[in-house]
């Protein structure tokens, strides 16, 4: 059976001398994974079109089995992703964290626009970190993971002081901070922060200028809650981390403070 679907390809294998197995995620069948044969030789056809970030039409046979790829026309490139270390490793981050947190053949059309949406935007030279913080908390959901954000998760206040509990998985009132010790308290410009981050589309998030601090806190409180609520740690983030202690690799433009 010929199918063909629309796609970006989030993962690549080496199999055997001159094969490829390639990982899409599709908008009309979820993820898939199918065999690209001939697509190491660099004069295939199927060469350019099975590079990880290739948005493009696939088409795919189905038999019994892995599906075979055999042939696909590129949307777009989006080639600054890879002319840029921190716009590889970022993508590179959230497309793992795609990876691994859906399941083959399921189709789900949300998260096929949130991994387009938000490679684009780091193609278009948006601040891949505040992307990639995006796709972090918007992923919970998909990962199990539900955090209480919209009111304090013991006693249901929308009023008051707010701070964040991994034990309640969400926020605590100031009423309810006695009931956790480890809370991490929150500015209501963070608490603002983290609601848009799990609420509001991924389109607006170009018109966010993040401070560094806020994004860390942010960062460490989504991480700290995949890690320990469901042991994810991806291998991407390792890469990720020793570029971001790296400063030359940092992009030069000044920090605008305006989210606080
Ligand atoms: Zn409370």
């Amino acid at each position: 059976m010929q199918s063909q679907v629309e796609g970006i390809v989030i993962r690549t294998m080496p199999y055997g001398e001159t094969n490829k197995i390639v990982t899409l995620f599709t908008k009309e069948a979820g993820k898939i994974t199918c065999m690209a044969r001939g697509a190491k030789k660099p004069a295939s056809r199927l060469a350019a079109i099975t590079q990880v970030f290739t948005h493009g039409t696939f088409s795919i046979y189905k038999g019994r089995g892995m599906g075979t790829l055999q042939a696909g026309d590129p949307l777009e490139s989006l080639r600054h992703i890879r002319e840029d270390i921190m716009s590889t490793a970022y993508a590179s981050y959230v497309t793992e964290l795609i990876d691994r947190l859906t399941e083959q053949d399921e189709p789900q059309p949300v998260i096929f626009d949130m991994l387009y949406q938000a490679l684009h935007a780091i193609d278009e030279g948006y601040d891949p970190e505040a992307i990639t913080l995006f796709v972090e908390w918007k992923m919970l959901q998909a990962a199990g993971l539900a955090p209480t954000l919209h009111q304090c998760a013991n006693c249901g206040a929308t009023e008051g002081e707010f701070a964040f509990s991994f034990q309640e998985l969400g926020f605590l009132c100031h009423r309810c901070f006695h009931i956790d010790r480890y809370i991490i308290r929150l500015s209501p410009a963070l608490v603002k922060l983290i609601r848009t981050f799990y609420f509001v589309p991924i389109e607006r998030v170009g018109s966010l200028t993040l401070k560094k601090e806020s994004k860390s806190l942010l960062k460490q409180i989504v991480r700290t809650i995949y890690e320990e609520k469901a042991g994810i740690r991806l291998k991407s983030r390792k890469f990720l981390e020793q570029l971001e202690r790296t400063p030359e690799f940092l992009p030069k433009k000044e920090e605008l403070p305006k989210d606080e």
